[in-house]
């Protein structure tokens, strides 16, 4: 099976990396050309668990993808900001039969990739592993995780690609299970993004600070609530009071405390662009939708689109 894993950043570079040292034949596709070329030249270099790796993929650029590269699965892992893009790039790889799975972070990329391709065979999901870069080519790529992901359309063809791209990613050592479930599992990682990413990075402070602060938790019970009702709408029951329990538990500095969520390393380290509008955007724009108020969501989305134009953010 030929897998194409369109954004060799940090978390796509994890996916290739694992997925190629298990025998199967990856390509890359990025926008980032330094980063294509060392990947040509030195292969996809990692820190793995403290372990120097290296795994020989061929990457392309998303501009001069080379057509004999049809792809049977493609894993998408731009940010949500470039998946347009991306998916417009990849129409040279992409045939009737290629299954797509998307397990980036943020609600609704579906709306997007189903522009492209047919719904049976388009796979949603979330990934629970994490990913860090330290330059072109170069992983550190820690700690273990878990994947959930499911067909978007039922039916019994859909549900048996599902489970064998299940299949591929747990022999990959990627710890993938289906979920039947997968749109509250998408909502609940959603709403930990939409309360630690946008608070941690406009307060500039790391989970536990946050976490340490008299308003922490009135603040993220107001934006849970916001997701909650959004949730709601779409038949899907995220509780409100459980859902802040599994937040607070990143407050701990004896497990993730200490750690700034990837939003406040994008935006405040390196003034790049944020996935705010498919975190707490999507809560604005879906509340407008349903006539549910989400004033917090709202406010966070604008101060981070502030805080980007100050910060020149590209
Ligand atoms: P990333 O920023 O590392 O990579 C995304 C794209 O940006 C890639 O095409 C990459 O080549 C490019 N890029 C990275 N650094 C660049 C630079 N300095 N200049 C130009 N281009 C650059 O993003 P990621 O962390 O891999 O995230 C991809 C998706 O996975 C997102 O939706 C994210 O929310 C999700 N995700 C990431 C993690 C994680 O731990 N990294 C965890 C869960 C979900």
């Amino acid at each position: 099976m030929k897998i194409t894993i369109a954004g060799v950043g940090a978390m796509g570079g994890r996916y290739a990396l694992m997925l190629s040292r298990a025998g199967n034949d990856v390509d890359g596709i990025d926008g980032w050309a330094d980063n294509v070329n060392a990947i040509n030249e030195h292969g996809l270099q990692a820190n793995f668990d403290g372990e120097q790796v290296v795994a020989k993929i061929k990457a392309y650029e998303q501009t001069k993808i080379d057509p004999s590269a049809v792809a049977d699965l493609v894993i998408l892992f731009p940010k949500s900001m470039q998946l347009d893009g991306m998916m417009q790039s990849l129409k040279p790889v992409i045939t009737d039969h290629t299954k797509i799975l998307c397990l980036m972070n943020g609600i609704g990329h579906e709306e997007i990739i189903e522009k492209y391709v047919t719904r049976d065979n388009i796979f949603i999901g979330n990934t629970m592993w994490t990913a860090g870069m330290e330059g072109p080519g170069k992983l550190k790529l820690f700690g273990s995780g878990s994947v959930a992901l499911r067909n978007v359309e039922d039916g019994e063809a859909a549900t048996a690609a599902a489970k064998k791209i299940v299949k591929l990613l747990s022999d990959a050592g990627l710890n993938a299970e289906y979920s039947d479930n997968i749109l509250y599992t998408i909502y609940k990682k959603a709403t930990v993004n939409g309360t630690m990413n946008g608070l941690c990075t406009i307060l500039d402070c790391n989970m536990s600070e946050f976490g340490s602060t008299s308003t922490a938790e009135d603040m993220v019970v107001a934006i849970v609530k916001e997701f909650s009702a959004v949730a709601a709408k779409e038949g899907i029951d995220l509780n409100v009071p459980d859902t802040v329990d599994y937040i607070k538990t990143t407050w701990d500095p004896n497990t993730i405390g200490h750690h700034y969520p990837s939003m406040h390393q994008d935006l405040i380290t390196n003034h790049r662009l944020t996935e705010i509008d498919y975190i707490n955007g999507v809560i604005d724009r879906r509340g407008k939708k349903y006539g549910i108020p989400t004033p917090y969501c709202t406010f966070l989305t604008q101060l981070v689109h502030a805080k980007e134009q100050l910060l020149h953010a590209k």
